[in-house]
This record gives structure tokens, sequence and C-alpha cells, in this order.
């Protein structure tokens, strides 16, 4: 059976900004990887005139189209309220909803212990996915969602971006032009500052690279949780990075 791969992100174009490279990788890889995005972005731009309604609605067929360049296998919309992620029972739930659908092997979002980080989403997306990970793995947590047909989940493997202390590095030589192609797909949010953009993406994968023997690369930290005995055949170098 493959493998699949969550992701849990705040905002529509987090996942193709910070591992755009390592997602395609993945996909081409065979991993089913599903994207679940908290919010709209709905207040991402810098025009008054600007209706958040229509950009929200802009920002989904933005993240529908850097679905099909990444691979993704599905996009789950939470639809709450760009800015105002916090850490509440309501996001909590919303989010144990979706890996007792998705049933992910990993894990992927944002360090939430990454000093200065400055947008409280990211911090707020980080925290609750790591916490909603552990609700989806006991029935006492929601116990609605399994009456409703859901089955427990336990996810083994978890990869922080947006890190500070990085200890696990993706090759993304061969998908970083790519990556950037899905990122383009958010007009609304990179067209103006387009090549700056590019450029300084470009030189974090290449450190990121310098740092790990590759071209270029994308950073993660990794958390392997081990859950119950530990199978003898569990090959723990085998499913490092
Ligand atoms: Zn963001």
């Amino acid at each position: 059976m493959g493998k699949v791969a969550l992701a849990v992100c705040a905002h529509p174009d987090d996942l193709e900004f910070f591992c755009g490279g390592s997602t395609i990788a993945m996909a081409r890889d065979g991993w089913d990887v599903f994207l679940a995005i908290a919010t709209d972005g709905d207040r991402g731009a810098h025009d008054l005139a600007v209706s958040r309604e229509s950009l929200a609605a802009q920002r989904r067929e933005e993240s529908r189209r850097a679905g099909q360049t990444l691979g993704l296998s599905g996009i789950v919309f939470l639809g709450k309220e760009d800015g105002e992620l916090y850490l509440d029972p309501s996001l909590r739930s919303d989010l144990t909803r979706v890996y007792r659908k998705v049933q992910p092997d990993r894990l992927i979002t944002f360090d939430p212990w990454r000093r200065y980080e400055l947008h409280p989403d990211h911090r707020a997306i980080g925290f609750a996915a790591l916490d909603a990970r552990l609700a989806a793995r006991l029935p006492l947590y929601y116990a609605d969602q399994l009456r409703d047909g859901l089955r427990v989940c336990t996810v083994r493997e978890i990869l922080l971006f947006n890190t500070d202390e990085p200890d696990c590095y993706v090759d993304i030589t061969g998908t970083f032009d790519a990556k950037l192609s899905a990122l383009a797909e958010h007009r609304s949010q990179w067209e103006s500052i387009w090549d700056d953009t590019a450029r300084s993406l470009r030189q974090e994968a290449e450190r990121a690279g310098r740092a790990s023997g590759h071209v270029m690369a994308e950073a993660f930290k990794r958390i392997f949780v081990p859950m119950g005995p530990v199978s003898a055949d569990w090959d723990l170098e085998e499913e490092g990075c």
C-alpha cells in the first residue's frame, strides 16, 4: 500500500513556498500527498479596494492550479479566518477529522518553536497540527467523529518546515523549477515581486544544499514517534532522511 503524507498549512501558498520541492519529490516517489489549508488568505492584499470574498475565491483557485503542479492527491479548505488562527478546540477538532479521514503516515507542518517567527498564523497552525496528531489517535477525543465512521489515526513521522533547527534535508535539485512553477500560480501574492522571490528561494535552496551535500535542498526538523511495540523489522535508518 502506498504511503500517505498530509501537509497542514496556514495559508494557500505556504506549502509551495516552504517545501514545494519536497512535496513534488514525494509525489513523484509514489506518495499520496494531501494538503489542509486552514485559511483562505483573504487578508493577503495591500489594497483596501480588494474584497476579502473575491480574494478568497481567487486564492482557492490558485491553490487548485498549484496543487496540480505539486501532484497533490487532494486539498481540504478549512475556511478559518485569515490572521485569526488560534490554538482553539475548533481548529484542533477540524484537523483531527482530516487526519482520521486521510490516515497519514507523515505529517508536514510549520515548526511552531521557530524563534522570531512573526506571523501568528504560522505559529498557531504548527501547534494545532501537532496537538491534533495526539487527539487523532485517541478515541475519546471527538468521539462523534468515530461514530460518523472515521477511524483513529497514528502518525509516526513529522517533518517541520520553516525551522531553525534542521536535521533532515530533502534533495530538491530535480524539483526546484517545478516548485517555482507551483508558487507562481499564486499570482495574487507573488507576481509583483516575482524576480526577487525566485532569487531568494534559489539562494535558500542552495544554502540548504551546501549543508547537506546536494545542489539544492529543503530543510526540516524531523520527529519520529514510535508507537506501541517497535517492530523488529522497523528500520529507522531506512525511514530517516
Ligand atoms: Zn503563510
